[in-house]
């Protein structure tokens, strides 16, 4: 038996670890050769001329240092000579032109000077290098004339997007971004001049890290082998989610085996320590606070408010890095350049593509927050994009179509008009209050500013249901499912109000509404398998169907992807129904738990009531039952 175990050890073990590191953003780094002396720099980088080009990029290092070398003692013409030529082989060495520009401003070189320092000024990516250029520049008597920081407020009333800075963000980047989306577009953008804190990060890379590597260690090992490692070992699975256990079991599996890299679990604690350095910011938080901080009509021409920031953010539980986060139609974003960045994706620094990528996204998510459509132009910037390589596809001018909707909405706000987002919301709070005669004015004003926009067609919807218009209710929503096929939030809409009416129609058509809701949920199904929100309002209205099992399974696969306290609550009504009522429990304290740190939780619903009420209502019939004997043989007390 011991024998058969080291056999299927060797076989997992380097691919597992090797994928798992291979997965992680960090990358082992090798020690370099610090210690040569001149007089050894010197012979290689001689032989190093009858080398090819290869070998010269590998031991480019060597020019480097020897460059150093000659610039420290003095010898400039030599330093100069050296760095011209490590740079012929390496060219985006921006901090290595940068020296070269100074040594030919020693040298009198000033032509050749200007050349270099004018290469880092607008290439580097580094804001500290791109600082240090322009002051080269301007001892010069060079003034790069790309950037006028006193930029004119918005006399016209014309519509502003706010930019807010969220921490530590290069500063002179936002602001040629800034520039070049208002020229693109025409919106104005301006840039808040108190900037946010955002507090502590919420997760660190390693939260990342770890789940990464136990998927990669749950995939490789045979179930029931892993968990037979796991109990000699006193551990869970959730435990290989933690440092201390996912150490413990790497040291188990180390010990088992001679033939496992020796070295793995201090190459595992190397790389969970730089993982903890990078921080993780959770930008449901950022998102709120940027709601509360900058309240609508702060700044009296704002259509919209976008929090800046260069951390990376998350919007997942499991810390998935997103580039942004906002609500269509909500007027406030949050989104990070981080992930444009040369450092991050290991490329070579290229500051116009930084900066393109990032106008790119702020004009896709300054559409998204003033609740235009996504474009099915793949060219256009409104189009979607899954990852950064889609985005260096896509152009970063609007297509005909999104700029004659952006044109005819700009001719249409003026000072004091509302967008369509604010009148949206504006008549959601009239509706809850149930003035529903001012909510259908507001809904026509909204409707007129931006007929397209999906969110005054689902709010009128909505005034429908409240104002028990059901069969208008319903057919309009027939209709917008109609035309709206790839819209997840058309489709929950639809499920929501089938679940708020279970019994209507009445008479012979009893029950129409959710049946149909389910049917449309059923053909969904495998389209939006992967859509936490759909899965939800599908389970919710298969609750209200009285299919519990099937209710559990969709809110428990909802939950895999996002975990929130409704879902949750939702799960404890519907296992307390199935009298599970263990499960009902623990469902309900995860509730509990995340509705206290859950952004997004609206307690206004009351899903939390809805659990507890259920909780009480349906004890676990055996349990519960053997309770009830135990009390009443008890001899009374008195
Ligand atoms: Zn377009």
């Amino acid at each position: 038996m011991p024998v058969l175990l080291v056999k299927r050890i060797t076989l997992f073990s380097f691919g597992f670890l090797f994928a798992a590191f291979v997965c992680s953003p960090l990358r082992f780094s090798f020690a370099q050769d610090f210690s040569l002396d001149k007089e050894a720099l010197q012979t290689r980088v001689r032989q190093l001329d009858f080398q090819d080009a290869d070998v010269q990029r590998a031991h480019l290092d060597w020019i480097f240092q020897l460059a150093a070398l000659y610039e420290k003692e003095g010898n400039v013409s030599e330093a100069i000579e050296l760095y011209d030529k490590g740079l012929r082989i390496d060219g985006w060495r921006w901090e290595h032109q940068l020296i070269l520009a100074k040594l030919l401003c020693r040298s009198g070189a000033t032509k050749a000077a200007l050349e270099k320092a004018k290469l880092v000024y607008h290439y580097a990516e580094d804001s500290s290098l791109v600082d240090e250029a322009e002051e080269v520049l301007s001892a010069l008597g060079f003034y790069p004339d790309g950037l006028k920081t006193s930029f004119p407020k918005n006399p016209s009333g014309q519509v502003e997007i706010v930019l807010v800075p969220m921490g530590p963000v290069d500063l002179r980047l936002l602001e040629e971004v800034r520039q070049e989306a208002q020229a693109k577009t025409g919106i104005v953008y301006s840039v808040a001049t108190n900037g946010l804190n955002p507090g502590e990060p919420d997760l660190t890379g390693s939260n990342l890290f770890l789940k990464k590597l136990s998927d990669s260690i749950e995939g490789t090992l045979p179930l029931q082998r892993l968990i037979e490692m796991l109990t000699e070992e006193h551990l869970t699975r959730e435990d290989l989610r933690t440092s201390e256990g996912m150490g413990k079991f790497l040291e188990r599996i180390s010990r088992e085996t001679s033939v496992f890299p020796r070295g793995v679990v201090s190459e595992y604690q190397r790389q969970l320590l730089e993982a903890q350095k990078e921080e993780r910011f959770d930008a449901r938080r950022l998102r709120a606070g940027l709601e509360k901080a900058y309240p609508m009509g702060k700044y009296p021409n704002a259509q919209g408010y976008i929090g800046i920031i260069s951390k990376v953010i998350t919007a997942s539980d499991g810390g998935d890095s997103s580039r942004a986060w906002f609500a269509p139609g909500q007027g406030y974003g949050v989104m990070t350049y981080r992930l444009f960045t040369a450092s991050f994706r290991k490329e070579k620094p290229n500051r116009p593509r930084l900066r393109s990528r990032f106008i790119k996204e702020l004009a896709y998510n300054t559409f998204q927050i003033l609740g235009f459509q996504e474009c099915s132009n793949p060219i256009c910037v409104v189009a979607a994009s899954e990852n950064t390589a889609n985005i260096d596809e896509k152009g970063e001018d609007l297509c005909p179509v999104c700029r004659g909707f952006l044109e005819d909405y700009l001719k249409k706000i003026k000072p004091g008009v509302y967008p369509p987002f604010r009148v949206v919301r504006e008549a959601n709070q009239l509706i809850d209050e149930g003035r529903y005669n001012e909510a259908m004015e507001t809904f026509e004003r909204a409707h007129q500013l931006n007929p397209k926009n999906l969110e005054v067609r689902l709010l009128l919807a909505r005034l429908y249901d409240d104002t028990d218009h059901l069969e208008e209710a319903l057919a309009l929503y027939r209709d917008l499912l109609k035309k709206n096929p790839q819209e997840p939030q058309v489709l929950s809409a639809f499920l929501w109000f089938c679940a708020n009416h279970t019994w209507w129609p009445y008479g012979q058509d009893e029950g129409l509404a959710i049946k149909e809701g389910m049917a449309e949920g059923e053909k969904a199904l495998s389209r939006w398998n992967t859509d936490p929100v759909f899965l939800e309002t599908y389970g919710w209205l298969a609750y209200k169907a009285e299919q519990p099992e099937w209710a559990e399974r969709l809110l428990r696969q909802s939950l895999t992807y996002e975990a929130t306290a409704r879902r949750f609550y939702i799960l404890s009504a519907v296992c307390s129904q199935l009298r599970k009522r263990g499960e009902a429990l623990r469902a309900f304290q995860q509730a509990e738990l995340i509705s206290k740190k859950d952004h997004n939780y609206d307690p206004s619903h009351n899903f939390h009531q809805l659990a507890e009420t259920m909780l009480q209502g349906y004890p676990d019939s055996s349990q519960g039952e053997s309770e009830e004997v135990i009390q009443e043989g008890r001899p009374a007390e008195r």
